[in-house]
């Protein structure tokens, strides 16, 4: 070869090398750019056909490992089948080689090997550099555990969809795997990721190609499934069989999954609008009206944003004193004379007065209704000693202890110490808690009431006969007062036949009665119900029949003198 011609040569490479570098796609198409790139530099070595190939062992990202080989070049002309084969390894423990093949009649020359290894070097690392970014990639898009896509993956797909104007087709689905701790329980961690992992790979040939499973963390997933395949998709994840490797051996089991789903609208406008509809559903699936499918609606939208707004403003509301404890009278039926009142809480913010149905049970969720029930708590203490310093015979108020409190071992000794800054006699306040099924809760219940009934406290069982307060509360507990739940009151006089209501409602009384315990009627509205009442010898009474739960300073004007 002349220098001319080797200078030529060189060009070639140089050219070869610029468009390698400057490529930036992944390692599949990086074989296609080849085809192009490697032809002008082919002819001037006298390469007559090229083949690369890379084989890679299963890992994680890859569960099905790669192993691929394909031509890159050919000229056409016959080759001898006696390549030059430069082979490499791999970060990932596999191999890359290259197989350069001369004329059928010729082998290489010194020049030309120079070449071509330097070629090959060129395409090792290029190639590599290609691999490994498209391993990177898969690497941030992956749930490494199952191979599924990740959340982010699944956003892209959201995304892509709504700018091809086809999200409407689709609905998001956040998808819980049912009793999955079982399946831990039954075999030992790295057993139960076995089975994850193919429980995922299972769920996700439910979909489509073009639709998609991907995998949240923990046992949370996500799907983007066709409207039109609602139903196979729904009748899928009910039954999803999986092997659970125990000590015995493998079991077979099906595992279902309970479903939050959100009919996307044709005008989403971003991907992360469909989480919190999805996820809410489930929740809301799972905790509150355990059903296995529960759809998104607008009613559960308006409940997001007022349960966001109440998590938002509450701290703030309570440090500003916006709560207020309103009181309720109560009757004693035997003087028709009012005996007592109930502290409940109400909300004042911006001139409005919200009823505690808004805000208690969304409190209720995370145990953040405790602080509210030690603000009213204390604004009872202090009614309570401003009767006793103005010298007034106070009247006995009774306040709402949230079952939540009974995660706090040092609940009694806070409501203790805030009620040894006042002066008023104990008995005067009064202790309403409804029953608990849970073997723990009960132990601590136990340990609170003994304390607050030692510091001669009032105690009363709330809401009895709902199913949260019934008969062993009677049996365990030395309460005080019974208070029999609206839900009993409201059937008297109701039904041309309410005998059964009725005899429950006296043999409620009667069983107080043997029990030393007194009973308080909730709710009652009608002077049928307050009639009754008094004929079936109940103590007390509270209700709208006689008043609403009042602001301190109207119930003072009617009830204190
Ligand atoms: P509860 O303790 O059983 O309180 C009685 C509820 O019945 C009150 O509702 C009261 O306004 C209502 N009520 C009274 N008489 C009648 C009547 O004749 N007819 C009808 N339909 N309703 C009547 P409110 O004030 O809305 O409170 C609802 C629940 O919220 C309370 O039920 C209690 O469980 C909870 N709550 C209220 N304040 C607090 C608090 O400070 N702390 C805690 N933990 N819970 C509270
Ligand atoms: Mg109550
Ligand atoms: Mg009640």
């Amino acid at each position: 070869m002349t220098t001319e011609e080797k200078i030529v040569v060189y060009e070639e490479m140089q050219k070869a090398n610029m468009s390698w570098g400057d490529y930036e796609g992944d390692f599949e198409s990086f074989f296609m750019l080849n085809k192009r790139v490697v032809s002008p530099v082919c002819k001037l070595l006298n390469i007559e056909r090229i083949e690369v190939g890379l084989k890679a062992p299963k890992t994680k990202l890859v569960p099905a490992g790669f192993n691929h080989t394909m031509v890159v070049y050919e000229s056409g002309k016959a080759w001898n089948d006696t390549p030059v084969n430069v082979s490499k390894d791999t970060i990932e423990g596999g191999f890359f080689f290259c197989k350069f093949y001369p004329g059928a009649d010729r082998a290489f020359t010194e020049f030309e090997l120079d070449q071509i290894h330097v070629l090959s070097e060129m395409m090792y690392g290029y190639g590599g550099r290609a691999r490994t970014r498209s391993l990177l990639r898969k690497a941030i898009s992956t749930d490494i555990m199952t191979g599924l896509p990740n959340l982010e993956t699944v956003m892209r797909f959201v995304g892509k969809n709504i700018q091809l104007g086809r999200i409407g087709l689709y609905n998001a689905y956040f998808l819980n795997v049912k009793n999955f701790k079982y399946v831990n329980r039954m075999s030992d961690q790295h057993r139960g990721d076995e089975t994850m992992t193919l429980y995922a790979r299972r769920l996700s040939a439910l979909a489509e190609n073009d639709e998609i499973v991907g995998r949240l963390g923990g046992d949370n997933f996500i799907a983007i499934i066709k409207k039109s395949e609602t139903g196979a998709f729904l009748e899928g994840i009910k039954k999803v069989p999986v092997e659970v490797y125990t000590n015995s051996g493998i079991k077979n089991i099906n595992l279902s999954a309970v479903a939050g789903i959100y009919e996307i609208p044709e005008n989403l406008e971003s991907p992360e609008e469909i989480l919190l509809p999805i996820s809410f559903a489930n929740q809301l699936a799972k905790q509150v009206i355990h059903k296995d499918v529960v759809f998104y609606n607008e009613e559960m939208a308006k409940k997001i944003e007022m349960s966001q707004n109440v998590m938002m403003s509450y701290r703030e509301a309570l440090a500003n004193g916006e709560f207020k404890a309103y009181l309720q009278p109560k009757v004693d039926l035997q003087t028709e004379k009012v005996c007592g009142a109930e502290a409940l809480a109400r909300w004042e913010r911006g001139g409005d007065v919200i009823p505690p149905g808004a805000f208690i049970p969304i409190l209720e969720r995370d145990g953040s209704i405790c602080g509210l029930d030690y603000e009213i708590l204390k604004q009872t203490c202090m009614i309570l000693q401003k009767w006793v310093d103005e010298g007034r015979e106070p009247l006995k108020i009774s306040v709402n202890l949230s079952r939540w409190h009974l995660e706090d071992p040092e609940c009694a000794e806070k409501i203790i110490g805030m009620v040894s800054k006042f002066s008023f006699d104990h008995s005067y306040l009064e202790f309403e808690i409804t029953e608990t099924v849970d073997f723990k809760e009960y132990e601590a219940l136990t340990k609170l009431l003994g304390k607050l009934q030692k510091h001669g406290f009032t105690t009363s069982v709330d809401d009895f006969g709902t199913g949260y307060s019934s008969i062993t509360m009677l049996k365990d507990f030395d309460l005080d007062i019974i208070k029999l739940d609206r839900a009993f009151v409201s059937m008297i006089g109701k039904k041309a036949d309410n005998t059964k209501d009725e005899i429950l409602i006296s043999a409620i009384i009667n069983l107080a009665k043997s029990l030393h315990m007194q009973v308080l009627a909730e709710g009652v509205e009608t002077k049928e119900q307050l009639d009754y009442l008094k004929s079936a010898g109940c103590d007390m009474v509270q209700g709208f029949y006689y008043s609403v739960p009042l602001p301190l300073n109207e119930f003072e004007d009617k009830y204190i003198k």
